[in-house]
C-alpha cells in the first residue's frame, strides 16, 4: 500500500513511538494527578511535553491545554473563549469543527460572519476589515486547508485583528508540520492542533489559550488543567504530542523542502499523461505536501474506491460519505461537476520518490481505463 493521505491523518514517527511505549506499560501506572511517586514521574513527563507543545509555538507551557484533538480545541476556543455578545467572524474554507460551532454561537446571541475567499482558497482580507470596522470581534482563521492546502496571509490577518481589538484563533493543525508559527509575534490569542497530524499519536490535540484570556471551560469534573479542560491526563499520549512536536521542530524545515520536491514531481508525472487535468491548490504558496487537482467527467469517488491500495481521497475525510460537495471548493468557486472530480492528494515525512513513481502510475492507469461517460 502506499500511503497519500497524510492531510486526513499522519503515521506515526518511530521516535514518537519510542518516546510513547514506557507510558504504556505497566511499570509506569499512575494516575498523574495523583499524590505519590509513580503520579509525579507522570505528571512530570506530562508537564516536559506541555513544554515541547509550548516551544512548538512560541507560547509558555501554562498556555497550553492538552484536549482530545483539535475538534475540541476549535470548539473551546470558539465556544469557551468568546466574549459575550462578541461577533464571530470565520473564514468560509475552515474545518466542520470550527463551521459547526456556528449555529451554538448564534443560539447564544452571538453574530456570526463568513469570510469569503477567492479562487485560491484565501480569505478576503478587506471583508475582515469591513466586519472589524463595526467593532471587536473573535475571528477564526485556519493557518492552512486541510482540502486544498492554501496557506492563509496570517500576518496581514493578525495585523489586522490587533488594530481592531480583536481576538484571532487560528486553527494551525495542518501547518505546523511543516512551517514555522509563533504566536507572539502573530498576536495570536487561540491556537488548535492536532497529534495526528503531527506524525504523532491520534485522541489527543492541545488548545493555546494566551495568558490571562478567560475561558469557559466545555467539560466539568475534576479540576484538571486549572479546570480548564478537566479529566485525568493520558500519559502516553500527552508525551507521544511533546516528541511530536519536538520532532517537528527539528524536521519541519528539511520535511518541507523534500515533500514540496516530491509534490512537484507527482503533478509533472500526472499532468504529462492526462489532458485537461487542473490544479486547485495554489502550488508553491501552498502546504508543501498538498496536491489537489481535478479532471472534468472523473467519478473520482469512484476511482479512489477502485485503488484501495492507494491512499488518497476525494476530500476532507470527516466529510466523506456524506454527500454533499465540498464547502471549501464551492467556497473558492468551483462548479459541482469540478468538485465531482476532485483528488487531494497528501505527500508526508516518509513518502519517497519511488512511491510517488507507482502512485502516478497507478493513477495514470486507472484514469485511462475508466468507462467513457
Ligand atoms: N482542523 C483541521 C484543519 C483539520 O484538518 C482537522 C482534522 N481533519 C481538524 C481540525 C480536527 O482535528 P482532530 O481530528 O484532531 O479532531
Amino acid at each position: 500500500p502506499i500511503y497519500l493521505d497524510h492531510l486526513a491523518s499522519t503515521p506515526l514517527d518511530p521516535a514518537v513511538l519510542d518516546a510513547m511505549l514506557p507510558w504504556l506499560s505497566a511499570a509506569t501506572a499512575g494516575n498523574p494527578h495523583a499524590a505519590h511517586r509513580a503520579g509525579w514521574r507522570a505528571a512530570e513527563a506530562i508537564e516536559g511535553a506541555r513544554a515541547e507543545v509550548a516551544a512548538l509555538i512560541g507560547a509558555r507551557p501554562g498556555e497550553i491545554v492538552f484536549t482530545s484533538g483539535a475538534t475540541e480545541a476549535n470548539n473551546l476556543a470558539l465556544l469557551g473563549a468568546t466574549p459575550g455578545g462578541w461577533p464571530v467572524a470565520v473564514s468560509a474554507v475552515e474545518h466542520r469543527s470550527v463551521l459547526a460551532c456556528l449555529p451554538e454561537l448564534r443560539r447564544r446571541g452571538h453574530d456570526t460572519a463568513l469570510l469569503p475567499v477567492d479562487r485560491r482558497g484565501i480569505v478576503d482580507a478587506d471583508r475582515l476589515a469591513h466586519v472589524l470596522a463595526a467593532g471587536p470581534a473573535l475571528v477564526s482563521v485556519m493557518a492552512a486547508n486541510n482540502e486544498v492546502g492554501s496557506v492563509q496571509p496570517l500576518g496581514d490577518i493578525a495585523a489586522l485583528c490587533q488594530r481592531n481589538g480583536a481576538l484571532l484563533h487560528v486553527d494551525a493543525v495542518q501547518y505546523l508540520a511543516t512551517a514555522v508559527l509563533d504566536v507572539r509575534v502573530l498576536d495570536i490569542a487561540l491556537l488548535s492542533l492536532s497529534g495526528h497530524k503531527l506524525y504523532g499519536p491520534p485522541g489527543i490535540g492541545a488548545l493555546f489559550l494566551r495568558e490571562g484570556l478567560p475561558l469557559t471551560p466545555l467539560l466539568h469534573g475534576g479540576g484538571q488543567q486549572h479546570g480548564r479542560r478537566p479529566g485525568t491526563l493520558p500519559t502516553a499520549l500527552c508525551v507521544g504530542l511533546g516528541a511530536a512536536c519536538r520532532t517537528a521542530r527539528e524536521r519541519r524545515a528539511a520535511d518541507a523542502a523534500r515533500v514540496a520536491a516530491l509534490r512537484d514531481r507527482l503533478f509533472h508525472l500526472l499532468a504529462g499523461a492526462i489532458d485537461g487535468l487542473r490544479r486547485n491548490d495554489p502550488g508553491k504558496d501552498a502546504l508543501p505536501g498538498c496536491l489537489h487537482v481535478s479532471l472534468p467527467g472523473l467519478d473520482a469517488a469512484d476511482l479512489v474506491l477502485g485503488l484501495p491500495d492507494l491512499a488518497i481521497s476525494t476530500g476532507a475525510a470527516c466529510w466523506e460519505g456524506r454527500g454533499g460537495p465540498s464547502h471549501v471548493l464551492a467556497a473558492m468557486g468551483l462548479a459541482p461537476e469540478e468538485a465531482h472530480g476532485s483528488l487531494r492528494i497528501g505527500l508526508g515525512r516518509f513518502t519517497t520518490e519511488r512511491e510517488v513513481e507507482r502512485a502516478a502510475t497507478l493513477l495514470v492507469r486507472a484514469i485511462r481505463a475508466r468507462p467513457a461517460r
